[in-house]
């Protein structure tokens, strides 16, 4: 039997797509193997939203040029998200180079027939690399081309997904024993699939029976609308838990990237979360340093960052990604500002993470185990802190009871009740 390896450099959409690529392979009769030496087939599936993503690529090629000197009839597939002049650099070094929404054609690039599940890249059932998350894609691609991001260059335009059809997928899962479900897609809060927009979407799948969590990932913050705070506020199943990408405190460096909302309005939808859903846990995503960004329109981002007081941040040095509008303009702020930059936010981040989680310190949270090192067992709450518990007994895959005994600015520490 024919062997497949599959490499995911990415997010949670890119490990998506690697789930559809392997039911298609094994609708094709291949089997996994972790070994890369062992496999006939390999395929990367990656994400060109960061330059160092895209530079792993390049050091894979030359794994896989070495790999085929003792395989010859080794084939090498890159897909996920590819930007089309990427892909005139990539030919050279993969057997073939992939859009996302053609992985139908695998089977047919292999030599072997089409495959039945393989007619349409959403539709096609993918093999849940995990027992009790799963990622389910509720649209794909991007119609907003903020100007540092090649996703509407890599994914073209938004689809959204039939809801019957998610609906179906997740209320199967569900019956299987999944515990969390994340809706994915570039931008989830402009779903809308006829009558059923993204805060409808929810309500249906919270009315499916069981005990589950529901979590979503990418929300633009001028698509989040009042529809979705009331969604996530009176149904139980959506857990307090919001990533929200601000990327600047500043309204002109907003501007130019073509954000389309001003930070007063972010933080009013802010404003309206925390009134709705008082325990819920808030993230972002920055981008320090984008071109022209001056100190003082840095400065605005730091205030922000000190008013939100957000639990989490993800904070990216800007880089230029060819294809983009911003890369057109001059990446004029050093590496060392740049760093600087990062270093600030970083430890307002720290106080404000550590002032939210020492409110958990002596009360009980239940937490969905999804790691294991040495003695210790890692999960995550429903406002998505991560959890540490000391255990003999193996708990992946548990939803447990902890109580919190202390308290640190990106984990906490309990013990199961
Ligand atoms: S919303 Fe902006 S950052 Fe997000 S995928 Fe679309 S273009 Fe990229």
């Amino acid at each position: 039997m024919k062997k497949y390896h599959v490499i995911v450099f990415g997010c949670q959409m890119n490990i998506s797509d690697a789930e559809r690529v392997a039911s298609v392979l094994e609708s094709a009769k291949y089997t996994k193997t972790d070994d890369i030496t062992k496999a006939d087939v390999i395929i990367v599936t990656m994400c060109s939203i960061r330059q160092s993503a895209v530079d792993r690529i390049h050091g894979l090629v030359e794994k896989f040029r070495k790999l085929k000197t003792t395989n010859h009839k080794l084939q090498t597939i890159l897909t996920g998200c590819v930007l089309k002049k990427d892909k005139k650099i990539f030919i050279e070094g993969f057997d073939i180079v992939l859009d996302i929404k053609d992985i139908k054609r695998i089977p047919e690039i292999l030599g072997i027939k089409k495959v039945k599940n393989a007619e349409n890249y959403l539709d096609v059932a993918p093999k849940y690399e995990n027992q009790f998350s799963a990622n389910v894609p509720i649209m794909t691609g991007c119609n907003n081309f903020c100007a540092y991001c090649v996703v509407p260059y890599t994914r073209e335009r938004e689809i959204s997904r039939p809801a019957k059809e998610t609906i179906s997928e997740v209320r199967n899962l569900i019956r299987n024993g999944y515990k969390e479900i994340w809706l994915l897609g570039q931008n989830v809060n402009s779903y809308k699939d006829c009558s059923t927009n993204f805060s409808k979407l929810l309500k249906k799948i919270n009315d499916i029976p069981g005990e589950f969590w529901v979590r979503f990932t990418s929300s633009h913050p001028k698509d989040f609308d009042d529809d979705v705070i009331n969604a996530m506020a009176e149904h139980g199943h959506i857990t307090p838990y919001l990533n929200l990408p601000v990327q600047s405190g500043d309204d002109k460096v907003l501007k130019s990237m073509n954000r389309h909302y001003t930070v007063a309005e972010y933080k009013n939808k802010i404003k309206k979360l925390r009134e709705k859903i008082p325990d819920i846990a808030i993230s972002t995503d920055i981008i320090v340093g984008f071109p022209d960004e001056t100190k003082k329109q840095f400065l605005n981002t730091a205030k922000l960052f000190r008013e939100v007081k957000y639990d989490m941040a993800y904070i990216n040095k800007y880089s230029a990604r060819a294809g983009t509008a911003a890369a057109k303009l001059k990446d004029n702020v050093s590496l060392t500002e740049k760093k600087n930059r990062e270093k600030i936010l970083t430890d307002i981040l720290k106080e404000t993470a550590l002032e939210h989680n020492k409110k958990f310190i002596g009360k009980e949270t239940l937490v969905l185990f999804n790691e294991h090192r040495k003695d210790s067992y890692f999960g995550k709450n429903e406002q998505y802190k991560t959890i540490k518990v000391v255990s003999q007994e193996n708990l992946l895959g548990k939803m447990l009871k902890v109580k919190i005994i202390e308290a640190r600015p990106f984990i906490l520490h309990g013990k199961i009740v």
